[in-house]
């Protein structure tokens, strides 16, 4: 078993850390998941991982390993289990594929991305590609689109995360893989009733408000005020809106991890605010980003 702390390495396709306190600890304890490298063997585990899926919920995500699992078939025996011992966030394992939730919003996401990050360090993970997968509202698409990410950008539409360390305000880039972008674009065209366009995607830090919505408890601005809002979003490329992607492709990018944002709309924020459609086909869209990136790991991996 590892019970130390490995160097940082930096070439050969590894995460890269960059945090010489990592170097100075006997040993690491990923507090989220109750994982840690004095009682788990990670390498051993998770060494093998190539892909790894990130999205909202712990059910979906234990759903997208079963699927996954049965795409690539795997046998039949290492049915994924949930190796995160906790009820934070859930962790799926399907041969290459690391498939784990993040819940909702950005600092949700940073908490499970930094362990996350750290579990593929310490395992000795290479070349790893990494992806969130989620819903969104769209903006000027019909609901049911799939937008492949060029760049997260924040509510001000720049392609920049900002985060406030030591009182002190730290901005970091969020442009995505641009081959991953063209890949996953090759990928999506070849799928039968799947329409997938390329476009930066906003992040928010809430759903309403933060959205221009008109329906959230509170609201100071008109309708007017949203739309003109919205639309020099989509003069500035926005295609989609979600809570996420900005953390996600900020963290991915600093590791030195490529990286890739696939959501679904489900609603065209041109139009309306609420997402009133039936059940049974969200449910069908929500499908969509499995389906795609399901396509471009067989498709990596040669198998179909
Ligand atoms: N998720 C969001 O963040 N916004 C939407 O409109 C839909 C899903």
């Amino acid at each position: 078993m590892d019970s130390g702390v490995q160097n940082c390495d930096t070439s050969n396709g590894y995460v890269h850390l960059q945090n010489p306190h990592l170097k100075t600890m006997t040993s690491d304890f990923l507090y989220h998941f109750n994982l840690g490298t004095a009682t788990h063997d990670l390498p051993a585990m998770f060494g093998d991982v190539k892909f790894v899926v990130v999205g909202g919920s712990a059910t979906r995500m234990g759903k997208f390993a079963r699927y996954i699992h049965q795409e690539l078939g795997l046998s039949e025996s290492e049915e994924p289990k949930d190796l995160a011992d906790t009820d934070r966030y859930g962790m799926f394992k399907a041969g290459p594929v690391l498939s784990v939730s993040h819940g909702m919003g950005m600092p949700s996401m940073s908490i499970m991305l930094n362990e996350l990050l750290k579990l593929l360090y310490h395992a000795r993970c290479s070349n790893v590609v990494m992806f969130r997968m989620g819903t969104s509202g769209g903006l000027g698409l019909e609901p049911g689109t799939v937008v492949i990410s060029k760049a997260a950008v924040d509510a001000c539409f720049r392609p920049r995360y900002t985060q406030i360390v030591l009182g002190q305000e730290i901005s970091r880039p969020t442009e995505l893989d641009q081959g991953l972008v063209d890949e996953l674009l090759h990928v999506a065209a070849q799928e039968e009733g799947l329409t997938a366009v390329a476009g930066n995607t906003m992040c928010a830090n809430g759903f309403y408000e933060e959205q221009g919505r008109l329906d959230g408890a509170f609201c100071d601005y008109t309708e007017q005020d949203k739309l003109q809002y919205l639309q020099k979003g989509r003069d500035a490329g926005v295609r989609n809106l979600e809570m996420e992607s900005l953390c996600f492709a900020a963290l991915c990018k600093k590791a030195g991890v490529k990286a890739g944002v696939v959501c679904v709309t489900l609603v065209d924020r041109l139009r309306g605010d609420q997402v009133t459609t039936p059940h049974d086909t969200l449910k069908e869209w929500e499908l969509r980003p499995q389906k795609l990136l399901a396509k471009f790991i067989s498709s990596r991996l040669g198998i179909k």
